[in-house]
């Protein structure tokens, strides 16, 4: 098939010639008539067909210009340029893109074929060596640099080269194609240095490898360059768990979302980072991209705030507020499973302060949180309330069980606490209340624990007492108490009985000490343990002290009168007395009145005086200058040393009954006992023996010089007409 198109010139040219020819013949040859006419008619076909040729031709080439306008168009609209260079021919094509990618005109650039080198910004010329290079081995190379406009402006150009080579390998021809990239480079170096500036992480993993990490990344790696942490394995810088729980977030989409990480340093240190993931094309294939901060030490921080919120600064064991946090927590989930409250107290334990001090106090109380804790174990949880108040919970106990625990605790507190080589007892009274019974709700079952603790200590201290519903009556009990004491005095419902002081060698009754006793009209003879504490809480100590020294000088003078004999008279007498600005006046005033002899008057006074030195001292030394015998009673209990003791006018120490109990059994008693009395003795202190029982002990009291004792042994507690019977025996 013949292509009309491809063949349009050769045929205008054919038919033009046969129009030509059969023109000539018509005018120059005489023809016959039909001849005439058969040439007319191939002329005329051949002049059509020529016509309808030379119309066809034109309209393919206004097509044409058409198109090259199009493209054109969009050449000048891309912001692209081609400079084409025919070597050979050294014919030179560009296209007009380049007037606006250099701001300098066509002409101008065929004028001056090296115009495009001389607008390079002088930095860049340094890629055109390395382009140059590439090209002659034939390679297309792109490369990019800046060049600056007429008016100063500089732009990024994207140049792509592409160079022909003959088979000799020169260059035959070279086509540049040259686009204006600017703006993408500007976004894409605003991009880069945020990220690389960034103070956060940014890392792109792939595969899990690290494909790329900023400097701020691989410094928090521990890193000296990014280049150092880029290939490695994500699983180098963080556990199996952190790996598969990022895995996780990617597959299930959490993208966007925060969530913390621990991750390793090269040098093994562990820090925290909170992360977030999304899922990027990296290099063409699906990476992660990571974004993430050292949270360390707002982690830290937190910590450190939620410790000072929860947890005791002395003791570091939880505090009262994560005491109620737990036990919401225990109430929440425990169902009526049954959990145990206890609340403990530790007995005396002002003493301890008011005599050594609070820094002996604060290591006894650090001390006693430690022990807690050895005896609870697992079982529980030890808290500290405040002051010398701790609380436990014991979840899933029975009331059995927590019976088993509350003596256990009691028995670990037997041992003493040794500070500087000083032993000290500490006891504890706990009171403790029993999920569901005693309370579905915080605050009973608190209300109900603390309860249960006072009634352990009215108990004598030192024990253990579950709460019970009718302990309410109890506490209405003590303030019955109260009442009835203070009508006491009024009605004469105190009596003194007298427990004999014997000289251990020569039986020889040396004097009595006088001991309070209550005849209540309902409940019998009730203790002076059980109320004078309640007297030294309400001041009636006071008053009530006051009626015993009379009394009590009042006996010794009446036995003297009726010949009984010189019986000296000792009266116990409470902190709170001596703090009473009238007490010397008060025994001067009785001395008096009563006539008795001050020497026969000795007062037992308690180590809790240590807890304001000066004054005590200055009303003892009041009370000696009177003539009257001053007695430290109950020593070893207040942890007051015997060296402090030597600065107060104190003229007797008497043993406290506990360490007298075991001297038989208790090495440890033995040493204390025998040491007290050594010491006393180079301090011109006498010794007496407090609680004697048996005539083992007596015999090692003895043995080791202490010379004067009381106790059950010889009498016990009398009142006045007995003693005076036993008094009579003795003569
Ligand atoms: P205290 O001054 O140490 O008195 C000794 C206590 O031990 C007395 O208890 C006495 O009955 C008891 N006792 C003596 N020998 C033995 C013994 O061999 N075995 C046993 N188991 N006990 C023995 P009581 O009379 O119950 O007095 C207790 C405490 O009450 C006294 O201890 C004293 O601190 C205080 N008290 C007693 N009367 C008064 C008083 O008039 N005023 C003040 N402020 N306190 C007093
Ligand atoms: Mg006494
Ligand atoms: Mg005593």
């Amino acid at each position: 098939m013949i292509n009309f198109t491809q063949h349009k010139q050769t045929f205008i040219i054919i038919f033009t010639a046969i129009i030509l020819l059969e023109l000539t013949d018509l005018i120059w040859k005489d023809h016959e008539m039909v001849s005439f006419l058969m040439h007319l008619g191939l002329l005329l076909i051949t002049m059509i067909l020529l016509l309808f040729l030379i119309q066809g031709s034109s309209s393919t080439s206004r097509e044409l210009r058409n198109s090259n306008k199009n493209l054109n168009d969009i050449f000048e609209t891309l912001d692209v340029a081609i400079w084409s260079h025919d070597l050979k021919a050294d014919h030179l094509l560009i296209t007009p893109g380049i007037e606006k990618l250099y701001g300098y005109s066509l002409d101008e650039f065929y004028r001056d074929s090296l115009l495009w080198r001389k607008v390079i910004f002088p930095e860049d010329e340094c890629v055109l060596n390395e382009r140059k290079e590439k090209l002659s081995t034939g390679e297309p190379c792109t490369s990019i640099y800046r060049i600056i406009k007429p008016d100063g402006q500089v732009r990024w150009i994207q140049d792509r080269g592409i160079p022909t080579l003959d088979e000799k390998g020169e260059m035959t021809s070279f086509t540049s194609v040259l686009f204006d990239i600017t703006d993408r480079k500007e976004s894409e170096d605003q991009y880069r240095s945020l990220v690389e500036m960034s103070p956060d992480i940014i890392a792109v993993i792939s595969n899990s490898k690290f494909e790329y990490i900023n400097e701020a990344g691989s410094k928090l790696i521990g890193a000296s360059s990014p280049s150092e942490v880029l290939n490695k394995d994500v699983s180098e810088f963080s556990d199996s768990k952190t790996v598969s729980n990022i895995k996780e977030k990617v597959s299930n989409s959490f993208v966007g979302e925060r969530f913390e990480v621990k991750v390793f340093r090269l040098d093994g240190q562990e820090i925290e980072v909170e992360i977030s993931i999304m899922p990027i094309l990296y290099g063409g294939r699906t990476a992660i991209q990571l974004v993430g901060r050292d949270i360390t030490e707002r982690k830290k921080a937190e910590k450190t705030i939620h410790h000072m919120a929860y947890y005791d600064s002395l003791t570091d064991i939880p505090n009262r507020n994560m005491f109620k946090k737990y036990l919401n927590e225990t109430l929440d989930t425990s169902s009526d499973q049954p959990f145990a409250i206890l609340f403990l107290d530790l007995d005396r334990f002002k003493v301890i302060n008011d005599t050594k001090g609070h820094s002996t106090g604060d290591i006894i109380l650090k001390k006693v949180a430690i022990r807690l804790k050895q005896v609870v174990q697992e079982e529980g949880v030890v808290f500290r309330q405040g002051g010398d108040e701790f609380i436990l919970i014991l979840p899933n106990m029975n009331r059995k069980s927590v019976k088993l625990m509350a003596n256990k605790i009691l028995h670990y507190f037997t041992t003493p606490f040794i500070i500087n080589d000083q032993e000290f007892f500490v006891t504890p009274s706990i009171g403790i209340s029993m999920y569901p019974e005693d309370g579905r709700e915080e605050e009973s079952l608190i209300k109900h624990a603390d309860k249960a603790m006072y009634l352990a200590k009215d108990a004598g201290k030192n024990n253990y007492q579950f709460y019970f519903a009718h302990l309410d009556k109890a506490s209405s009990k003590k303030m019955e108490l109260e009442t009835g004491l203070r009508k006491a005095l009024e009605l004469e419902q105190f009596t003194l009985f007298y427990q004999p002081k014997i000289h251990l060698e020569t039986k020889e009754i040396l004097g009595v000490e006088a001991l309070i006793r209550w005849e209540h009209p309902t409940r019998g003879t009730i203790s002076p343990i059980e109320f004078i504490p309640l007297a030294e809480e309400t001041g009636l100590i006071i008053p009530m002290g006051k009626w015993v020294l009379k009394q009590a000088c009042e006996q010794s003078k009446a036995w003297e009168k009726q010949g009984v004999g010189i019986i000296p008279v000792a009266v116990n007498i409470s902190v709170r007395q001596i703090k009473d600005e009238g007490f010397v006046d008060v025994i001067k005033e009785i001395l008096a009145e009563t006539d008795l002899e001050p020497s026969r008057l000795e007062l037992e006074i308690t180590e809790s005086i240590m807890q304001d030195f000066e004054h005590s001292t200055k009303v003892l030394t009041q009370l000696k200058e009177l003539g009257i015998v001053l007695s430290m009673d109950d020593f070893g209990t207040g942890y007051s040393s015997l060296n402090n003791l030597r600065f107060l006018p104190i003229d007797n120490i008497k043993i406290d009954k506990s360490f007298i109990d075991d001297i038989i059994t208790d090495t440890n008693h033995v040493s204390i006992v025998k040491a007290i009395i050594d010491m006393s003795q180079n301090m011109n202190f006498n010794t007496i023996a407090e609680g004697i029982e048996t005539e083992e002990q007596v015999h090692f009291l003895k043995q080791n010089s202490c010379e004067i004792g009381q106790g059950y042994h010889f009498s016990r507690p009398l009142p006045p007409k007995e003693l005076e019977m036993f008094l009579r025996k003795q003569v």
